[in-house]
């Protein structure tokens, strides 16, 4: 195994927080087949280390280890557990530097973005740790003669969760966090392009006392992970963040060990700007809800619908708002926007552009010669998109955006909703009837109005539609790994 890079190396307090390895029933483990893949800075394209992939039988003793730790966990009392989870959150946020470091050399995002995202991802720890001594069940008035009805909240079992690149700390905790307190023990399959957020959260899950077999990483190739964890029947839970493409093939693959899903897939976020708008305010809102992680994120403003009136004016704040983004290497001062991903996403943006423009849009601005590096690409703004266009129909995750002008309610909820996909849609307007009627025609999971931020530990995230199953967070997303178990005491 390589040793630590020397770009890591120097710039973390606590060096090991940086694991190379899977981390399988509280041992960290490589490869028992030598395979490993080499992880990328996507600023530099410089490798900043590797990750073993394990074998099948590795897998599967990782559900082994789960199945074990299992009793004891589920047997612990809900504030003891809770007590396990607080003192991850406050390693979490001891460590916040380091993690911001790994998270920003891995995926490219600003630090202070980074920082961000750790304490984003730490909140919904805290989170979960409360809500985990709230898993009521109820008492039901009886119809059957001197019977006492009732429920109660019991862990569906082994979950497993595979995790995207876009925010490699957060989508883990937001799932993980949430297991652990209904008492699930948890097998990650992070990102390969972002493994080392995950081992970190592993290494300090085991510094909390979290027991061995209850917070597993394992690593390897996707397609091969994912139908051993789906095929497996001890997995009684399988959690995903990702691509709806890969969402659906995980069903299938579930389908014959019937699992409780929950699927957070793609969005294609509609950002609506009423005719009673300042369009300043409203164009500096919509870049900041498109420009954010390089628009590698899914609640980005894919399709910008702004009304005819102010049309123009809005497209002239747009454009002078986002010739002040910086676009740079994440480390290095305040920029405002990181490299993508990795090349092909670069190439996939640049596709999309070229598409709309064949199709009659005009790109205001967007100079790709301007790009600091490979990965890079710079933000570009289009006008006179239509629905043909793909900066239409896909998520295009990449700072590259449409915007479209319409000329009526009626007519900006049905370009709203032409799409396949549900998450989020955002509304710029102070009209109370106008933002009434437009919420509850808009068929997304949820709807901000005149706010970019809207998530959060207390609200639930998700979508509809092609957008996924099941909400993350708030009162109900522990939910996602309780069973409700009824029971009839007759005759007592
Ligand atoms: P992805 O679907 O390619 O990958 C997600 C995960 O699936 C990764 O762990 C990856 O290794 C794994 N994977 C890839 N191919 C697989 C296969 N054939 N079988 C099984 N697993 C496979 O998505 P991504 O590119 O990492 O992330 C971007 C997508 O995630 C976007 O569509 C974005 O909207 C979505 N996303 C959704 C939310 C949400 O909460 N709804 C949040 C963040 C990202």
């Amino acid at each position: 195994m390589t040793t630590l890079s020397t770009t890591l190396a120097k710039r973390l307090e606590d060096p090991r927080l940086f694991r190379q390895y899977a981390y399988v029933n509280g041992k960290w483990t490589h490869g028992e087949g030598g395979r490993e893949e080499a992880v990328y800075d996507p600023a530099t394209n410089e490798a900043i280390g590797h990750i073993p992939l394990l074998e099948a039988e590795q897998i599967t003793a990782a559900v082994d280890a789960a199945e074990a730790a299992f009793v004891h966990w589920r047997a612990l009392r809900a504030d003891e557990r809770c007590e396990r989870l607080l003192a991850w959150y406050d390693l979490i946020q001891a460590n916040r530097e380091d993690l911001a470091t790994i998270m920003t050399l891995e995926q490219g995002k600003p630090l202070p973005d980074a920082r961000g995202e750790v304490e984003y991802g730490a909140s919904f720890v805290r989170w979960f740790a409360e809500e985990g001594k709230r898993t009521y069940g109820e008492t039901i008035p009886s119809h059957i003669p001197n019977a006492s009805l009732g429920t109660i909240k019991e862990p569906v079992g082994i979950a497993a969760m595979i995790t995207p690149w876009n925010f490699p700390l957060a989508m883990i905790t937001r799932k993980a966090a949430a297991a652990l307190a209904a008492g699930c023990p948890v097998i990650v399959k992070p990102a390969n392009e972002t493994p080392f957020s995950a081992l970190a959260l592993a290494e300090l899950a085991e510094r909390a006392g979290i027991p061995e077999g209850i917070f597993n990483v394992v690593l390897g190739e996707p397609a091969e992970v994912s139908k051993i964890l789906c095929s497996e029947p001890r997995i009684r839970a399988l959690s995903f963040t990702g691509s709806t493409r890969v969402g659906r093939l995980l069903i299938e693959q579930s389908a014959n060990t019937v699992k409780r899903l929950s699927l957070e897939l793609g969005g294609n976020a509609p950002f609506i700007v009423g005719p009673d708008m300042d369009p300043k305010e409203a164009a500096y809102a919509a870049v900041a809800a498109k420009f954010q992680t390089a628009g590698q994120d899914c609640l980005a403003a894919n399709r910008i619908l702004v009304h005819e009136s102010i049309h123009d004016e809005f497209v002239a704040q747009f454009t002078e708002r986002m010739a002040a983004l910086t676009v740079g290497n994440g480390l290095h001062g305040e920029v405002d926007l990181g490299p993508l991903i990795h090349r092909q996403a670069v190439e996939k943006a640049a596709a999309i552009v070229d598409d709309a423009i064949s199709q009659g849009a005009t790109m205001i601005a967007g100079d790709q010669s301007q790009a600091p590096g490979d990965n890079f690409f710079m933000p570009v703004l289009l006008t006179g998109v239509t629905p043909q266009m793909k900066v239409w129909r896909e998520e295009n995750f990449a700072p590259v955006a449409g915007i479209t002008a319409y000329s009526s309610d009626d007519e900006v909820i049905e370009m709203a909703n032409d799409t396949e996909y549900g998450l989020a849609a955002y509304i710029y307007t102070h009209d109370i009837r106008r933002i009434w009627k437009l919420m509850r025609a808009l068929e997304y999971g949820m709807v901000s109005v005149n706010s970019v931020k809207m998530t959060g530990p207390p609200v639930p995230f998700g979508g509809v539609k092609q957008s996924g199953l099941g909400r993350e967070g708030g009162a109900t997303g522990i939910d996602e790994y309780l069973e409700t178990k009824y029971y009839c005491l007759g005759a007592l």
